[in-house]
């Protein structure tokens, strides 16, 4: 065992000992990661994998990119955390790149997706508070929508499988199928009948957690109609399509419209833990004392997210995030092709993408996954059906090829034929 295997205290990895002292939130696979470089990770055993996963979508650049070591060593050699008592230049400077780089024209800074979906919730109930006289607004998301794991934003998740337990759930929400303009209307319809407003619509433009789903460009856009006519805000979650991801800078842009309100985490940082709340000014209704977050936006989070930004735009990433989603697309379909009786599907965005497997067999995701993982690559499911590549930004050609040679090796696996 090489010396970067021992813990501080000299202790070897034991899964069982992590078991007795962790709790057990997480279904994890048996691997432990101690090292990675660019697309690539090791295990405390000294395996290697080509990793798809990229901590799900945030290591936008990958492992240990020169970059991201230069910003966080300088950043906390010089300062790394105040508070928002004071004027902080990294946040204005970080502030400046995403309000030049988006639809929104300011910003609020906090640690996660959550949080930065909390900021959104309050400040659309504060918007119809304020401005439109609404005593109990209604937000409406999707069914099969994600937005994280505080108790407002699993109330907002339309999927009972986050919110079961957790019991009462914060008032407020209704949803409505994903992708599907009717069943929208009719919601809001049954909204305005009840005597009841809907203030804010909050909806992924691509769903990720729910299973890559991407949103539809004609609903998307006649949603902005609605929203525009009606007085409704139209609230993006953008933390897992947004910062690249989907190939463009932010997930809207492939839909051709823009919100009042989105939400960025998980890519932002290239895997430094920030958050961002973006809005249009004339949705800026927040007064000092009404929102706060003791970490966001410190020093260290936003100088490093500035590098993460500015090394996206240096490298062209963008343009190698499409041609190697139009690769791995292509060869995924290759693959569904060869194994029809296996795979139903496969969709997505830039470098995201997800392979849904067939309803009629009994094969899950987490299947496939394994079987992956024992060809020496990553993967993350998306739900029980659906497969999800989301490698860092920076993965270049041979690696795409690779990590579909080892997909195609692990449905041969697991193929009855
Ligand atoms: C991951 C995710 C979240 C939650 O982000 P956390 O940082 O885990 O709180 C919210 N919305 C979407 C779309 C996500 O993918």
């Amino acid at each position: 065992m090489s010396p970067e295997t021992l813990t501080k205290t000299g202790t070897p990895f034991s899964i069982d000992r992590f078991d007795a002292n962790v709790m057990t939130t997480y279904g994890r696979f048996p691997i432990a990661l101690e090292r990675g470089e660019g697309s690539r990770v090791w295990d405390t055993e000294g395996r290697e994998y080509l990793d798809f996963v990229a901590g799900i979508a945030t290591c936008t650049l990958g492992h240990a990119h020169p970059a991201l070591i230069e910003a966080v060593t300088r950043q906390i050699q010089k300062l790394h955390h105040v508070s928002n008592l004071y004027y902080i230049p990294e946040q204005g400077e970080l502030a400046a790149w995403l309000t030049q780089h988006s639809a929104g024209d300011r910003v609020f800074f906090c640690n996660s997706g959550a949080e930065a979906n909390e900021g959104a919730i309050k400040l659309a109930r504060k918007y119809a508070h304020d401005r439109l006289n609404i005593e109990d607004p209604v937000i409406v998301t999707a069914h099969a929508s994600f937005h994280g794991r505080t108790l407002a934003t699993i109330t907002a998740t339309g999927q009972p499988k986050y919110q079961k337990g957790f019991s009462p759930l914060v008032p407020g929400f209704v949803y409505a199928p994903y992708n599907d303009l009717a069943a929208l209307e009719t919601t809001i319809a049954e909204i305005d009948k009840d005597g009841r407003r809907v203030a804010a619509i909050l909806l992924e433009a691509l769903q990720g957690e729910g299973g890559v789903r991407p949103g539809d460009r004609e609903y998307f856009q006649k949603i902005r109609q609605i929203c525009d006519e009606k007085g409704i805000l139209l609230i993006l979650d953008e933390v897992q399509v947004g910062m690249g991801r989907s190939g463009k800078w932010w997930g809207y842009e492939n839909l051709g419209i823009e919100p009042d309100i989105f939400t960025s985490a998980k890519g932002l940082g290239g895997g430094i833990p920030i958050g961002a709340l973006l809005c249009k000014s004339s949705c800026d209704v927040f007064e000092p004392g009404n929102h706060a977050s003791t970490f966001g936006g410190n020093p260290f989070a936003c100088g490093v997210a500035l590098a993460v930004c500015q090394t996206l735009e240096r490298e062209n990433l963008l343009e190698n995030v499409q041609k190697r989603g139009e690769q791995l697309r292509n060869r995924l379909e290759a693959i569904a092709t060869q194994y029809p009786s296996l795979v139903a599907e496969v969709r997505g965005w830039g470098l995201i993408n997800g392979m849904e497997l067939r309803a009629d067999v009994e094969l899950t995701s987490i299947e496939v996954v394994n079987a992956a993982i024992a060809q020496g690559v990553l993967l993350v499911p998306a739900g029980p059906k659906v497969v999800r590549f989301v490698p860092p930004l920076i993965v270049n050609e041979a690696e795409v090829d690779r990590a579909c040679d080892a997909v195609e090796k692990a449905l041969a696996t697991l193929s009855p034929s």
